[in-house]
This record gives structure tokens, sequence and C-alpha cells, in this order.
């Protein structure tokens, strides 16, 4: 069913699920789904339920369908449902049926009247405000609506009227007839239809009612015989309501639902609707930016599928909310690359080295291993000329304690080259360092330097051949572990979370490389060819991740 490795990891649903099945319930049969609502883009939030919901369908041999919660109209739109479609396939996972609740709103209506006639939901023409007073606190029970006791026949006869478009706007109501006094606010009577007159994507101008989101959802899983239905803790107290629409219905299955942690993200927003605004707002270029939590934004920097399928077992599924720190989810795409990766030379900030003692149209190709620990990973040739170019700060005029790179008099190895020894440093009139004059030890290809310790390795890139990149570093867009506490957005957001590198120069294996490739820069980090920009005239590179955990600081 799905193209992924089953989730495999123990927890506490798995145990439910085993004992389940083991009893026969459902004939042995699990069915789960993932319900969003079309209302923007998916964030890795979302990844964690659809690991869950899809893991669960693999693991059991069972299925899972993906479920449009589309009762919204007013808020949701082709274009992210298309979205979702796109994330679902691209993290791996197949769905066994696509549906849309709206594919039950006759349905719903149906089962709505049946309400009515049992005496189990009424017509409420109170304003929202006249609700909102009689609904009662926390600590006081609510009073009933003065329509609470409208006849069978009125109820039937104003909800008919409701459908065919007959009121405007929030002047009547269907709301369930369960307990003004429950401790449980959700079972006040809440309400299940309300009046909007607007255009929905699929059904057009045929509703002018819409079902309100706890009615919808059980009455949709119960439709499709979902065995299971996963979803996070804030829906616990309404598991109540979701039950007992279910019993007054006595719908052929009755899912059972069950609650899990949803992921919070240190640095990072999970919220679609707060993540709507970061772009209106203009704080990132738009949903892919690639600092975005979504889903295209992560694949834009680089994230893979299997990354975050890891990050999902990583985390595992609990009952408790707790924050997960940004290590976690790096330290997964650092593992895969660190695998994976094909190692390449890019100098992201040149200065120029002439080594003087070779001839001008000095040539020499080297046959480097893409991958130190990986044979099969195969060989590239990486050429060496007399002028090649090394990153700015692998010099330093005035060394740091400890400095082990290219000083002035000091010697240095090429990575997989030459020690070279710096004779001369030319500055420009500002005083800014525009090329080193280097001489070479000609012995000291593959071999240790004579008599003498080289500590220091830096990469190189030739200045011949090499090819001029764009490259773009990045840093969280938060300035905060959480910044739903921020004032306002613009407070929460680091302005100097992406640098743009436009003179970078990398080695010509590179111009080879295709959109969504990979690579480990050597001493740099992990990089990826940009899903949108990057061609072979013009390469540009996203930086996934750095080579080593920064957080530990
Ligand atoms: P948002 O507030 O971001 O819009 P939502 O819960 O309203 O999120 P839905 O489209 O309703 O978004 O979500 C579909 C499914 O994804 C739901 O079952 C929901 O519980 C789950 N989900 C959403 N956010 C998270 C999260 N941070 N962690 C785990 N699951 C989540
Ligand atoms: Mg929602």
């Amino acid at each position: 069913m799905s193209k992924s490795e089953p989730v495999e990891a123990s927890n506490f649903i798995k145990n439910i699920i085993d004992d389940d099945v083991a009893a026969g319930k459902n004939d042995g049969q699990v069915v789960t789904r993932f319900p969003p609502e079309p209302n923007g883009y998916l964030h890795i939030g979302h990844v964690k339920s659809i690991c869950l919901n899809f893991g669960t369908a693999t693991r059991y041999n069972g299925r899972c369908n993906l479920r449009f919660d589309d009762t919204n109209p007013a808020k949701e739109s082709e274009e992210f449902a298309n979205s979702i479609k796109d994330d679902v396939s691209w993290l791996g996972f197949e769905w066994s049926e696509l549906r849309h609740a709206s594919d039950y709103f006759d349905e719903l209506y149906d089962y709505a009247c049946e309400l009515i006639r049992k005496g189990k939901a009424y017509v409420d023409s109170s304003s929202a405000e006249e609700m909102r007073e009689l609904r009662g606190t926390l600590t006081e029970p609510g009073i009933e609506s003065p329509f609470r006791d409208r006849s069978v026949e009125e109820n039937l006869d104003l909800f008919e009227r409701m459908k065919a478009g007959e009121f405007d706007d929030g002047a009547h109501v269907l709301r369930a007839k369960i307990d003004m006094a429950s401790g449980n606010i959700n079972l006040r009577d809440p309400t299940l239809y309300r009046i909007r007159k607007i255009h929905h994507v699929r059904t057009g101008d045929k509703w002018s009612i819409y079902p309100m989101y706890d009615y919808t959802h059980c009455v949709s899983d119960a439709i499709e015989n979902i065995t299971h239905s996963l979803c996070t803790l804030e829906f616990e107290d309404h598991r109540p309501l979701y039950d007992w629409v279910l019993d007054q219905l006595e719908t052929k299955s009755h899912p059972q639902q069950i609650e899990f942690a949803r992921l919070s993200l240190e640095y990072t927003m999970l919220s679609k609707r707060r993540i709507i605004q970061l772009v209106e707002d203009k704080h990132v270029h738009g949903w892919d930016d690639p600092r975005m939590p979504t889903i295209i934004g992560m694949r834009r920097r680089g994230y893979t599928p299997a990354a975050l399928r890891e990050f999902c077992e990583r985390i595992g599924i609990t009952k408790n909310d707790a924050w997960i720190e940004m290590m976690v989810l790096e330290g997964c795409i650092r593992d895969q690359l660190n695998k994976e990766a094909p190692r390449r030379m890019a100098v992201l900030d040149p200065i120029k080295v002439v080594i003087t003692d070779l001839p001008v149209d000095h040539e020499q190709l080297f046959n480097l291993a893409n991958h130190p620990q990986d044979e099969s990973a195969g060989k590239r040739e990486v050429p060496f000329t007399r002028e090649v170019y090394i990153d700015r700060d692998d010099f330093a005029e005035v060394p740091p304690p400890k400095y082990q790179r290219l000083v002035p008099g000091g010697e240095v190895r090429l990575r997989s080259s030459y020690v070279i020894k710096c004779e001369e440093v030319i500055k420009d009139a500002d005083g800014n360092v525009t090329e080193l004059r280097c001489t070479h030890d000609a012995a000291t290809l593959g071999n240790k330097p004579e008599g003498r310790k080289v500590k220091g390795v830096i990469h190189w890139v030739s200045a011949t051949h090499g090819v001029a990149a764009q490259v773009r570093l990045y840093t969280p867009l938060f300035n905060m572990v959480d910044p739903a506490k921020a004032e306002s957005l613009a407070q929460s957001i680091d302005t100097e979370s992406e640098t743009v590198l436009t003179h970078c120069v990398v080695e010509p294996a590179l111009k080879d490389s295709t959109a969504e490739q990979h690579f480990q820069f050597e001493r740099i980090g992990y990089f990826v060819a940009d899903r949108h920009d990057h061609t072979a005239e013009h390469p540009v590179f996203n930086r996934v991740v750095t080579l080593r955990d920064t957080w530990a600081k």
C-alpha cells in the first residue's frame, strides 16, 4: 500500500490496535485516514500525522484514505488541495481512496434530519452573541435556549428552509440537544450546521448550509468504515461528542477516536493560519521558501522524504505534549546525507592563489572518490591548475591561536593535492587581500612533507575550470524557541536568516548536477541544487544543514 518502509517503533496506539486485531474487532481490519482541511500548505506537524496514519495502515496491511475536510469554503481552495496531494505523494505514501467531506453533504443532511426526528437536534434562532452568553463557563452551567423545545415539525421545516437558502447567514443554526449543564462545554448543545451562502469549489451553489467540524468528522469516519480515527490531543474533549453523534445515529460502524500529542518544534511555527501570515506579510519569499516549516519549503531546503519519516520515527507517538529540539530534525537529514551525499569542493568566498612555481599552462587531473566510505559511489575528475581559489577564512594575516590554515610564510595542504607555502600577500588600495602568491612542494602529492609537519588541509577549486555558482545559506527563520509567544510576527523573525552568496566557485563536476541533487561541500556543509532556480548555466545551491550540530553551543 505504501512505497515506504512501515513505521516500526512501538507506541501506545500500536498497542491498542494490536489488542483490537487480536480480539477480532472490525474483523481484524485496520482503516485510517488523514483528514486535512485544504486551507493552507501542510507543515512538518502534518508529517507526523501522515506518517502515523499511513504508517499504521501499512503495518497492519490495512488502508488509509486521504480525506479533505472541505466544510469551510471561505478559506479553502484547489491550490491548497493539490499541494496536499503532492506533499503526501512526495513523502512516499499512497492513499487507498481520495475522499472529501463534501462527498457526504447529502448523507450528512439526511442524518441531521434523523437527529431532528429523534428529538436530538433543534433549530436555534438566537444570535451568536446570545448563544455565547447562554453557554456558561468552565465553572458555571449553561442555560437552555428559548428555542430548545421547538417541535420536530417546526425544526424540520426550518432546517429545510435553511438549506433552501431562505435565510441570511447567522439567522439560525442547527444544534444538537445534549446537555447545557454538562461539565464538558463541547456537549452544551453544540452547533451542527450554520448558514453560509457561499460558493463551494466542489458543490457549487447547491448548499446554503455547511456542517460543523465535529459533526462532519465522526459521520465521515463512519461512512468510510474507518476503524481508528487518530487525531491530536486537543480533540480529547470532543471525543464524547464524536461518540454521542454516532450513538444517536446508530451508524453501521463506530470508529474509535484515539488522541496523540501534536508536534511542537522549537524555533518553528506550526499553524497553517499563522504560516499564511508569513507569506502574506512577505517575511519570506513564498510558501516554498527554504526557511518555511511547510513540506514544500523543507523539500526546497533539501530535506528528503526518508529524513522526514525518520524524524517521525525518532520522536515517536506519545500522549504528552513536548517540545522537540531542532537538532533532532537536523540530525535526521545530516545522518542520511553523511551516508549518501557525494563529496565536492566549493569555495564560497574566493581568494585567488597563484602557485608561482608551476607553469602557466599547468593542468593535472585528480581522480577523487565521491564518498570516503563508499567505494561504489565512484570517482570524479578534479582539475588542478596554477591558479586556484581558496576560501577567505582559510587565510589569516594575523592568525588567532591554534589556527591551522594558511598564514604568511606558512604551509597548508590543498586537499588531495600538494602542500603549498604562502610567499607573498597582494592587496588592493583599501588593504583587502586580493591574491596570495605561493610555491608548492612537488614531493608532497600523496606523501607527507619531509622533515616538518603540515597540519592544515583546506579545500580549493581550480580558477581556470571552476564554475561560478550562487549559494544560499540559511539559519532559523525565527529568533525565539516559541514564536507564538512574540508580540507580533515581525518581532519573532530573524531578518538575517537568509544569506545569498553570489560569487562562489564550485568544482566543474557540479556543472552536471540536477535540481534536488544533494552534495557535501567538503568542510562546509550539506547542500542541495535548488529545485527551481538551479540550471547548468547558473548553478544554485541551498545549504540544507551544517556539517556538525550547531545547537549544542
Ligand atoms: P493548523 O492549525 O496548522 O491548520 P490543523 O490541525 O487545523 O492544523 P488540519 O488540516 O485539520 O490542520 O490537520 C490535518 C491533521 O493533521 C489533523 O488530524 C491534525 O490533528 C494533524 N495535525 C495538524 N497539526 C499537527 C501537529 N503539529 N502535530 C501532529 N499532527 C498535526
Ligand atoms: Mg484546522
